[in-house]
């Protein structure tokens, strides 16, 4: 896939609230991306990199057992390419990523390593489907690290490329900390790489600082001066990974890479969850008919596990209030038409929502619905009358579910008796001095 070629993107939309005749009552999809003909926010690629990325997250350690359960997850899960460690970072990375080409999986396999003869040499004979290859360009790298000019990096690149070619193998090239380097230096590198005939070129935000904004800019730049397809790479140190990846498809990225939970160097990278909550949104039939949606939970669980962490409370989609309602006039508008107050659907992630109820925030809407998961048959009167009796000890203290749940039961309970007796003797409440009889159906 090339991004030159590419004819999505939301091509011939309309101008907002008018449609092609003039009719200024046209009914737009509000979630429908803006136009733009080099959008690819409908058709774009997942580079899971759990296993590299994922690898430098500081309590990251997998054996070769877990690496492979996490390779046929994401496999299955339907993520195009699957990134692991150089093998040139030790004898076990080369020898897991070695087994995970045997694996003969549907998503490629890439291995992502230096812009160096040596590494590429060792990668090429591990099976993988390609490599990504990587240098810093920025002057802070240039000086402090590797300490090589734009004219070696060049040369470098171009050597290393055709090589990996040679193989008949895909390679991309990328630089690192892209958006701290020169801009002249890096348009002109690509240009020269994607003539040699690269598959990809890669923007980094390695450190993490770029906005929305300056990634639209640069990818959109880059897509002017070279033909090949576009990867980015976005760390979430300024909370921006999310965001800066869906601009880069809207600038005309093609490919996005991701992890699960987002985990990496330092606070990680764009998450693979987190990404799909994105693009489900603004692309449904594309990311549904694409990725094993319900599989995320448990891909995630796995990987929590695996670093001995927990799924952060407000993780998108999995995050355990995800699809929690608890106001009620939220309660009760959920309870009519989900889509009131809810932009994902939980079903589409094998997921259910949770209407809270015990709470002072809570509605007779919500707890007529928890009477009723009960088994339990009240008449609105008396799901209102029970409801305030909640809210009141909500006020009081927190409460749990099972707090609330005894309150309803044992409420319940009391109509139950109360009816019986009253089948003997109707029971007559004086009340502002009328007369009011309670109910006698029993319920
Ligand atoms: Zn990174």
């Amino acid at each position: 896939m090339c991004g030159t070629d590419n004819t999505n993107g939301a091509n011939g939309a309309a101008p907002i609230g008018r449609n092609n005749n003039g009719n200024a009552n046209f009914q737009r999809n509000p979630y429908q991306p803006v136009g733009d003909f080099l959008s690819n926010v409908d058709n774009f690629q997942i580079i899971e990199s759990t296993l590299r990325e994922g690898e430098q997250f500081a309590n990251a350690y997998f054996d070769t057992e877990t690496k492979i359960k996490i390779a046929k997850a994401l496999d299955a899960f339907g993520v195009d390419y699957i990134e692991v460690t150089s093998p040139a970072a030790s004898e076990q990375s080369r020898k897991d990523c070695e087994a995970i080409c045997k694996l003969g999986l549907k998503a490629k396999i890439l291995t992502h390593v230096r812009c160096d003869m040596r590494d590429a040499m060792l990668a090429v004979e591990t099976g993988v489907d390609g490599l990504d290859v990587v240098i810093g360009t920025s002057s802070f790298l240039r000086e402090h690290s590797h300490g090589k000019n734009m004219a070696y990096i060049e040369k470098t690149a171009i050597e290393v490329i055709e090589f990996v070619k040679s193989k008949g193998l895909e390679v991309r090239f990328s630089s690192e900390d892209s958006f701290r380097s020169d801009l002249v230096d890096l348009l002109s590198l690509y240009r020269a790489v994607d003539k040699v005939g690269v598959n990809r070129v890669g923007i980094a935000d390695t450190v993490g600082c770029a906005s929305p904004r300056q990634v639209y800019d640069l990818v959109r730049t880059l897509r002017g001066v070279v033909s090949c397809d576009i990867e980015t790479h976005f760390h979430n140190d300024t909370g921006c990974a999310i965001a800066n990846a869906y601009c880069a498809l809207e600038a005309g990225a093609t490919h996005i890479d991701t992890s699960v939970l987002g985990i990496g160097e330092r606070n990680g990278i764009t998450p693979l969850g987190g990404l799909l909550a994105r693009m489900v949104v603004t692309a449904p039939d594309y990311v549904k008919s694409k990725y094993k949606l319900h599989m995320l939970k448990e891909i995630e669980d796995m990987v929590a596990e695996a670093v001995q962490v927990n799924t952060p409370f407000n993780n998108p989609i999995t995050g355990f209030c995800a699809f929690t309602h608890k106001a009620g006039i939220h309660a009760k508008a959920i309870l009519n038409n989900p889509s009131t107050y809810e932009i994902l659907n939980p079903a589409d992630f094998g997921l259910t929502r949770y209407v809270h109820f015990a709470s002072r925030l809570t509605g007779w809407n919500a707890v007529k619905t928890r009477v009723g998961q009960l088994g339990l048959e009240m008449t609105d009167d008396q799901v209102k009358e029970v409801t305030a009796k909640i809210k009141t000890l909500a006020d009081v203290r927190p409460i749990a579910i099972d707090d609330a749940d005894s309150i309803i039961r044992s409420f319940h309970l009391g109509l139950h008796e109360q009816s019986q007796t009253n089948g003997k003797t109707p029971h007559v409440l004086v009340q502002n001095g009328e007369e009011k009889t309670m109910a006698t159906n029993g319920v």
